[in-house]
Protein backbone atom coordinates (compact mmCIF):
# COMPACT_ATOMS: atom_id res chain seq x y z
CA UNK A 1 0.00 0.00 0.00
CA UNK A 2 1.22 3.23 -0.77
CA UNK A 3 1.36 5.83 1.91
CA UNK A 4 0.03 9.07 1.77
CA UNK A 5 1.91 12.44 2.67
CA UNK A 6 -0.17 12.72 5.58
CA UNK A 7 0.15 9.17 6.56
CA UNK A 8 4.37 9.62 6.15
CA UNK A 9 4.06 12.44 8.66
CA UNK A 10 2.45 10.56 11.11
CA UNK A 11 4.48 8.08 11.17
CA UNK A 12 7.31 10.35 11.70
CA UNK A 13 6.53 11.34 15.01
CA UNK A 14 5.45 9.18 18.43
CA UNK A 15 2.23 10.00 19.48
CA UNK A 16 0.34 9.91 22.98
CA UNK A 17 -2.52 7.95 23.99
CA UNK A 18 -4.07 8.99 27.59
CA UNK A 19 -4.78 5.39 29.39
CA UNK A 20 -8.33 6.97 29.58
CA UNK A 21 -8.55 6.38 25.76
CA UNK A 22 -7.39 2.92 25.55
CA UNK A 23 -10.50 1.47 25.13
CA UNK A 24 -11.46 3.51 22.11
CA UNK A 25 -8.30 2.09 20.78
CA UNK A 26 -9.23 -1.37 21.17
CA UNK A 27 -13.05 0.18 19.25
CA UNK A 28 -10.40 1.35 16.64
CA UNK A 29 -8.95 -1.94 15.86
CA UNK A 30 -12.17 -4.17 16.35
CA UNK A 31 -13.81 -1.49 13.31
CA UNK A 32 -11.22 -2.16 11.55
CA UNK A 33 -12.30 -5.84 11.16
CA UNK A 34 -9.42 -7.03 13.72
CA UNK A 35 -9.95 -9.68 16.34
CA UNK A 36 -7.81 -8.86 18.70
CA UNK A 37 -5.20 -11.20 20.60
CA UNK A 38 -4.00 -10.20 23.74
CA UNK A 39 -2.58 -10.56 27.00
CA UNK A 40 -4.95 -12.33 29.71
CA UNK A 41 -4.95 -14.31 32.75
CA UNK A 42 -5.89 -17.97 32.16
CA UNK A 43 -5.00 -21.03 35.01
CA UNK A 44 -3.11 -18.87 36.88
CA UNK A 45 -0.91 -17.28 33.93
CA UNK A 46 -0.82 -14.73 31.38
CA UNK A 47 -1.48 -16.27 27.87
CA UNK A 48 -2.90 -14.90 24.71
CA UNK A 49 -6.32 -14.99 23.65
CA UNK A 50 -9.22 -12.82 22.38
CA UNK A 51 -9.19 -9.02 24.16
CA UNK A 52 -12.44 -6.65 23.61
CA UNK A 53 -12.28 -4.44 26.77
CA UNK A 54 -9.90 -2.96 29.29
CA UNK A 55 -11.02 -5.63 31.79
CA UNK A 56 -9.66 -8.53 29.90
CA UNK A 57 -5.90 -7.73 30.40
CA UNK A 58 -4.04 -8.74 33.33
CA UNK A 59 -4.49 -5.35 35.40
CA UNK A 60 -2.02 -5.16 37.86
CA UNK A 61 -0.37 -8.07 37.52
CA UNK A 62 3.26 -9.34 36.77
CA UNK A 63 4.76 -12.73 36.14
CA UNK A 64 7.68 -13.80 38.47
CA UNK A 65 9.74 -16.08 36.84
CA UNK A 66 13.06 -18.49 37.76
CA UNK A 67 14.08 -22.11 36.24
CA UNK A 68 11.02 -24.50 36.51
CA UNK A 69 8.73 -21.25 38.22
CA UNK A 70 6.40 -19.17 37.07
CA UNK A 71 4.05 -17.19 39.68
CA UNK A 72 1.34 -14.46 39.11
CA UNK A 73 2.11 -11.23 41.82
CA UNK A 74 -0.23 -8.33 42.17
CA UNK A 75 1.75 -5.07 41.30
CA UNK A 76 1.11 -1.86 42.70
CA UNK A 77 -0.08 0.14 39.95
CA UNK A 78 -2.72 -0.87 37.01
CA UNK A 79 -0.14 -1.68 34.30
CA UNK A 80 -1.54 -3.70 31.73
CA UNK A 81 1.67 -5.07 29.77
CA UNK A 82 3.54 -5.12 33.18
CA UNK A 83 4.82 -8.76 32.73
CA UNK A 84 7.25 -10.36 30.77
CA UNK A 85 6.45 -13.37 28.64
CA UNK A 86 4.12 -16.39 29.20
CA UNK A 87 3.94 -19.61 28.38
CA UNK A 88 1.75 -18.57 24.56
CA UNK A 89 3.73 -16.92 21.77
CA UNK A 90 2.38 -15.29 18.78
CA UNK A 91 3.22 -18.85 16.67
CA UNK A 92 -0.17 -20.58 18.23
CA UNK A 93 -2.35 -18.25 16.24
CA UNK A 94 0.30 -17.68 12.86
CA UNK A 95 0.96 -21.85 13.13
CA UNK A 96 -1.53 -23.56 15.34
CA UNK A 97 -0.98 -26.57 17.56
CA UNK A 98 -3.40 -28.58 15.13
CA UNK A 99 -4.93 -27.84 11.80
CA UNK A 100 -6.93 -29.61 9.48
CA UNK A 101 -6.16 -29.92 6.14
CA UNK A 102 -7.73 -32.34 4.03
CA UNK A 103 -10.80 -34.14 5.03
CA UNK A 104 -11.99 -37.43 2.94
CA UNK A 105 -15.35 -38.84 3.12
CA UNK A 106 -16.25 -42.38 1.66
CA UNK A 107 -18.59 -42.21 -0.92
CA UNK A 108 -19.59 -45.63 -2.29
CA UNK A 109 -16.67 -48.11 -3.12
CA UNK A 110 -14.08 -44.83 -2.85
CA UNK A 111 -13.75 -41.42 -1.26
CA UNK A 112 -13.87 -38.12 -2.05
CA UNK A 113 -11.13 -36.03 -0.95
CA UNK A 114 -11.12 -32.20 -0.45
CA UNK A 115 -8.70 -29.59 1.15
CA UNK A 116 -10.01 -27.67 4.00
CA UNK A 117 -9.59 -24.11 2.77
CA UNK A 118 -7.74 -21.51 4.33
CA UNK A 119 -9.55 -19.84 7.34
CA UNK A 120 -9.30 -15.85 6.28
CA UNK A 121 -8.74 -14.51 9.62
CA UNK A 122 -7.75 -11.02 10.77
CA UNK A 123 -5.57 -10.93 13.93
CA UNK A 124 -4.13 -7.48 15.45
CA UNK A 125 -1.51 -9.02 17.70
CA UNK A 126 -1.86 -6.59 21.00
CA UNK A 127 1.40 -6.64 22.74
CA UNK A 128 4.19 -8.66 21.36
CA UNK A 129 7.44 -8.38 23.00
CA UNK A 130 10.95 -7.49 21.03
CA UNK A 131 12.27 -10.69 21.36
CA UNK A 132 9.17 -12.13 19.93
CA UNK A 133 8.72 -10.10 16.98
CA UNK A 134 12.21 -11.45 16.59
CA UNK A 135 10.96 -15.26 17.20
CA UNK A 136 7.96 -14.35 13.87
CA UNK A 137 10.97 -13.22 11.87
CA UNK A 138 12.70 -16.21 12.65
CA UNK A 139 9.34 -18.22 11.41
CA UNK A 140 9.08 -16.07 8.60
CA UNK A 141 12.26 -17.67 7.19
CA UNK A 142 10.94 -21.29 7.35
CA UNK A 143 7.29 -20.74 6.51
CA UNK A 144 7.54 -18.05 4.02
CA UNK A 145 10.97 -17.17 2.43
CA UNK A 146 11.36 -21.20 1.65
CA UNK A 147 11.45 -22.98 -1.73
CA UNK A 148 7.68 -24.12 -0.18
CA UNK A 149 6.19 -21.51 1.68
CA UNK A 150 3.11 -22.64 3.93
CA UNK A 151 -0.12 -21.32 2.74
CA UNK A 152 -1.63 -20.88 6.00
CA UNK A 153 1.06 -19.02 7.70
CA UNK A 154 1.25 -17.17 5.06
CA UNK A 155 -2.63 -15.77 5.13
CA UNK A 156 -2.35 -15.57 8.52
CA UNK A 157 0.82 -13.44 8.77
CA UNK A 158 -0.42 -11.05 5.87
CA UNK A 159 -3.51 -10.00 7.15
CA UNK A 160 -2.00 -9.58 10.73
CA UNK A 161 -1.75 -6.45 12.17
CA UNK A 162 1.23 -6.44 15.07
CA UNK A 163 0.81 -3.83 17.93
CA UNK A 164 4.47 -4.46 19.88
CA UNK A 165 5.18 -3.08 23.45
CA UNK A 166 7.96 -2.36 24.41
CA UNK A 167 8.72 -4.16 28.00
CA UNK A 168 9.57 -1.67 30.95
CA UNK A 169 10.71 -4.89 33.10
CA UNK A 170 12.48 -8.14 32.76
CA UNK A 171 12.24 -11.64 33.78
CA UNK A 172 15.01 -13.32 35.77
CA UNK A 173 14.84 -15.42 33.12
CA UNK A 174 15.12 -13.22 30.25
CA UNK A 175 18.25 -12.59 28.27
CA UNK A 176 17.03 -10.90 24.74
CA UNK A 177 20.30 -8.49 24.98
CA UNK A 178 22.53 -11.22 24.39
CA UNK A 179 20.82 -12.68 21.40
CA UNK A 180 20.70 -8.59 20.14
CA UNK A 181 16.68 -9.13 19.78
CA UNK A 182 15.53 -6.89 22.74
CA UNK A 183 14.21 -5.53 24.95
CA UNK A 184 13.61 -2.31 22.56
CA UNK A 185 10.94 -3.31 19.55
CA UNK A 186 13.14 -1.75 16.53
CA UNK A 187 11.51 -3.52 13.49
CA UNK A 188 8.92 -5.46 12.58
CA UNK A 189 5.61 -3.91 14.24
CA UNK A 190 2.64 -1.89 13.05
CA UNK A 191 2.66 0.22 16.17
CA UNK A 192 4.75 0.05 19.02
CA UNK A 193 3.73 1.00 22.51
CA UNK A 194 5.34 2.01 25.86
CA UNK A 195 3.34 1.80 28.61
CA UNK A 196 3.32 4.81 31.40
CA UNK A 197 1.14 4.70 34.41
CA UNK A 198 -1.22 7.42 32.67
CA UNK A 199 -0.57 6.23 29.11
CA UNK A 200 1.51 5.11 26.01
CA UNK A 201 3.82 6.18 23.69
CA UNK A 202 2.67 4.86 20.38
CA UNK A 203 5.29 4.99 17.78
CA UNK A 204 4.47 4.61 14.25
CA UNK A 205 5.73 1.31 12.13
CA UNK A 206 3.95 0.88 8.81
CA UNK A 207 1.08 2.38 6.83
CA UNK A 208 -1.13 0.53 8.33
CA UNK A 209 -0.15 1.24 11.56
CA UNK A 210 -0.19 4.87 10.92
CA UNK A 211 -4.03 4.93 8.81
CA UNK A 212 -5.36 2.89 11.71
CA UNK A 213 -4.22 4.96 14.31
CA UNK A 214 -5.22 8.27 12.33
CA UNK A 215 -8.94 7.59 13.46
CA UNK A 216 -7.88 8.94 17.29
CA UNK A 217 -6.41 12.07 16.24
CA UNK A 218 -3.92 11.69 18.64
CA UNK A 219 -1.51 14.59 20.01
CA UNK A 220 1.95 14.35 19.37
CA UNK A 221 3.86 13.14 22.15
CA UNK A 222 5.63 16.10 24.94
CA UNK A 223 9.58 15.87 25.66
CA UNK A 224 9.03 14.82 29.22
CA UNK A 225 6.72 11.95 28.05
CA UNK A 226 9.46 11.06 25.55
CA UNK A 227 11.70 10.96 28.15
CA UNK A 228 9.25 9.18 30.94
CA UNK A 229 9.24 6.09 28.44
CA UNK A 230 13.00 6.09 27.89
CA UNK A 231 13.53 5.82 31.32
CA UNK A 232 10.91 3.35 31.61
CA UNK A 233 12.76 1.09 28.58
CA UNK A 234 15.69 1.37 30.07
CA UNK A 235 14.79 -0.39 33.21
CA UNK A 236 13.76 -3.02 31.40
CA UNK A 237 17.75 -3.51 30.48
CA UNK A 238 19.28 -2.84 33.71
CA UNK A 239 17.19 -5.28 34.97
CA UNK A 240 18.48 -8.16 32.70
CA UNK A 241 21.15 -10.28 34.16
CA UNK A 242 20.85 -13.55 32.16
CA UNK A 243 23.84 -13.88 29.57
CA UNK A 244 24.53 -16.31 26.82
CA UNK A 245 27.74 -15.46 24.78
CA UNK A 246 26.15 -16.21 21.32
CA UNK A 247 29.19 -16.35 19.01
CA UNK A 248 31.44 -18.26 21.23
CA UNK A 249 28.34 -20.96 21.67
CA UNK A 250 27.61 -20.85 17.86
CA UNK A 251 31.24 -21.65 17.65
CA UNK A 252 32.15 -23.88 20.08
CA UNK A 253 29.16 -25.93 20.69
CA UNK A 254 29.16 -28.18 17.45
CA UNK A 255 32.90 -29.36 18.45
CA UNK A 256 31.38 -30.77 21.87
CA UNK A 257 29.23 -33.16 20.54
CA UNK A 258 30.75 -35.71 23.15
CA UNK A 259 31.22 -34.22 25.92
CA UNK A 260 29.97 -35.72 29.53
CA UNK A 261 27.72 -32.92 30.68
CA UNK A 262 24.97 -34.10 27.79
CA UNK A 263 24.71 -37.29 29.75
CA UNK A 264 24.44 -34.68 32.93
CA UNK A 265 21.55 -33.07 31.31
CA UNK A 266 19.97 -36.23 30.22
CA UNK A 267 19.70 -37.79 33.65
CA UNK A 268 17.44 -34.44 34.67
CA UNK A 269 15.86 -34.07 31.01
CA UNK A 270 11.94 -36.00 31.43
CA UNK A 271 12.30 -35.66 27.40
CA UNK A 272 8.63 -34.00 28.17
CA UNK A 273 8.99 -31.57 25.01
CA UNK A 274 7.58 -28.50 27.13
CA UNK A 275 10.58 -26.19 26.01
CA UNK A 276 9.91 -26.86 22.83
CA UNK A 277 5.94 -26.71 22.93
CA UNK A 278 6.85 -23.07 24.69
CA UNK A 279 9.56 -21.58 21.85
CA UNK A 280 7.99 -18.95 19.79
CA UNK A 281 10.56 -20.17 17.06
CA UNK A 282 10.13 -24.71 16.88
CA UNK A 283 8.37 -25.16 14.02
CA UNK A 284 8.37 -28.58 13.50
CA UNK A 285 4.97 -30.61 13.04
CA UNK A 286 3.93 -34.00 11.55
CA UNK A 287 0.67 -35.10 9.68
CA UNK A 288 -1.52 -37.72 10.56
CA UNK A 289 -4.67 -39.21 9.22
CA UNK A 290 -7.40 -39.08 11.80
CA UNK A 291 -10.10 -41.83 11.35
CA UNK A 292 -13.53 -40.81 12.68
CA UNK A 293 -15.75 -44.04 13.75
CA UNK A 294 -19.36 -42.02 12.15
CA UNK A 295 -19.50 -41.30 8.61
CA UNK A 296 -16.73 -42.66 8.00
CA UNK A 297 -14.87 -39.90 7.56
CA UNK A 298 -11.00 -38.95 7.60
CA UNK A 299 -9.47 -35.78 8.49
CA UNK A 300 -5.61 -35.01 7.97
CA UNK A 301 -4.17 -32.77 10.43
CA UNK A 302 -1.30 -31.55 11.26
CA UNK A 303 0.10 -31.20 14.81
CA UNK A 304 2.87 -29.91 16.50
CA UNK A 305 5.67 -31.85 17.15
CA UNK A 306 9.44 -32.12 19.02
CA UNK A 307 12.46 -33.30 18.40
CA UNK A 308 11.95 -34.64 22.03
CA UNK A 309 9.67 -37.04 21.29
CA UNK A 310 10.81 -40.92 20.68
CA UNK A 311 8.90 -41.20 17.32
CA UNK A 312 10.52 -37.98 15.62
CA UNK A 313 13.22 -39.89 14.45
CA UNK A 314 11.50 -42.89 13.14
CA UNK A 315 13.35 -44.44 9.90
CA UNK A 316 12.44 -47.67 8.69
CA UNK A 317 13.99 -49.69 11.51
CA UNK A 318 13.44 -47.08 14.62
CA UNK A 319 14.59 -43.95 15.73
CA UNK A 320 17.99 -42.76 15.11
CA UNK A 321 17.95 -41.03 18.46
CA UNK A 322 16.57 -43.04 20.96
CA UNK A 323 17.92 -41.49 23.94
CA UNK A 324 17.45 -38.68 25.77
CA UNK A 325 20.62 -37.57 25.34
CA UNK A 326 20.75 -37.05 21.89
CA UNK A 327 17.39 -35.20 21.65
CA UNK A 328 18.62 -32.99 23.84
CA UNK A 329 21.95 -32.42 21.93
CA UNK A 330 20.06 -32.56 18.69
CA UNK A 331 17.50 -29.76 20.05
CA UNK A 332 20.44 -27.34 21.69
CA UNK A 333 22.69 -27.89 18.83
CA UNK A 334 20.12 -27.06 16.72
CA UNK A 335 18.18 -24.34 18.11
CA UNK A 336 21.92 -22.00 18.76
CA UNK A 337 24.30 -23.35 16.21
CA UNK A 338 23.25 -25.23 12.79
CA UNK A 339 19.69 -23.39 12.74
CA UNK A 340 22.43 -20.57 12.00
CA UNK A 341 24.11 -22.89 9.40
CA UNK A 342 20.53 -23.29 8.45
CA UNK A 343 18.94 -20.04 8.45
CA UNK A 344 21.24 -17.32 8.92
CA UNK A 345 19.72 -16.59 12.11
CA UNK A 346 20.04 -18.32 15.95
CA UNK A 347 17.37 -20.39 16.71
CA UNK A 348 16.75 -18.59 20.07
CA UNK A 349 15.77 -15.09 20.62
CA UNK A 350 16.41 -15.22 24.93
CA UNK A 351 12.70 -15.09 25.53
CA UNK A 352 13.79 -17.52 28.62
CA UNK A 353 10.41 -19.90 28.20
CA UNK A 354 12.19 -22.77 27.42
CA UNK A 355 13.96 -21.93 31.34
CA UNK A 356 10.77 -21.06 33.19
CA UNK A 357 8.53 -23.98 31.85
CA UNK A 358 11.11 -26.76 32.25
CA UNK A 359 9.39 -28.76 35.02
CA UNK A 360 12.96 -29.49 35.98
CA UNK A 361 14.45 -25.95 35.51
CA UNK A 362 17.13 -27.29 32.77
CA UNK A 363 18.36 -23.89 31.78
CA UNK A 364 20.58 -23.72 28.69
CA UNK A 365 22.27 -20.58 29.40
CA UNK A 366 23.86 -22.29 32.40
CA UNK A 367 24.15 -25.51 30.19
CA UNK A 368 26.04 -24.09 27.02
CA UNK A 369 28.76 -22.72 29.01
CA UNK A 370 29.69 -26.36 30.92
CA UNK A 371 28.87 -27.97 27.61
CA UNK A 372 31.90 -25.08 25.86
CA UNK A 373 34.04 -25.89 28.73
CA UNK A 374 37.04 -27.68 27.81
CA UNK A 375 36.89 -29.76 30.92
CA UNK A 376 34.29 -33.47 29.95
CA UNK A 377 35.79 -34.02 26.60
CA UNK A 378 37.68 -37.00 27.30
CA UNK A 379 34.77 -39.48 26.55
CA UNK A 380 35.13 -41.47 23.57
CA UNK A 381 34.03 -40.36 20.68
CA UNK A 382 30.42 -42.19 19.93
CA UNK A 383 27.77 -41.24 17.12
CA UNK A 384 27.18 -37.73 16.59
CA UNK A 385 23.31 -38.12 16.45
S1 LIG B 1 15.29 -21.68 22.98
FE1 LIG B 1 14.32 -21.03 24.90
S2 LIG B 1 15.02 -18.95 25.26
FE2 LIG B 1 15.49 -19.46 23.14
S3 LIG B 1 13.70 -18.69 21.96
FE3 LIG B 1 13.28 -20.86 22.44
S4 LIG B 1 12.13 -20.79 24.37
FE4 LIG B 1 13.08 -18.77 24.10
S1 LIG C 1 14.78 -29.89 28.69
FE1 LIG C 1 13.13 -29.71 30.23
S2 LIG C 1 11.34 -29.03 29.08
FE2 LIG C 1 12.82 -29.81 27.58
S3 LIG C 1 12.27 -31.97 27.31
FE3 LIG C 1 13.83 -31.92 28.90
S4 LIG C 1 12.64 -31.83 30.82
FE4 LIG C 1 11.22 -31.28 29.17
Amino acid sequence: MTATPEQLTIAAKSLWLDKKEFQSFLNVLREGGYQIIGPRIEQGAIVYGPVDRVEDFPLGWTDEQAPGLYRLKKRDDDALFGYAVGPHSWKRFLFPPQLDMMRSKKVGAGWDMEPVPVETVKYAFLGVRACELSAIEVQDRVFLNSTFPDEYYQQRRRDSLIIAVNCTMAAATCFCTSMDSGPRCRTGYDLALTELIDGYVVEVGSVQGATLIERLALPTVAAVQEERAEVARRQAVEQIQRVLDREHVQSTLKQRLNHVHWDDVAARCLSCANCTMVCPTCFCSSVEDVTMLVDQEVVRQRRWDSCFNFDFSHVSGGPVRDQTRSRYRQWLTHKLTTWVDQFGTSGCVGCGRCITWCPVGIDLTKESVILCSEAGLDKPQDSPL
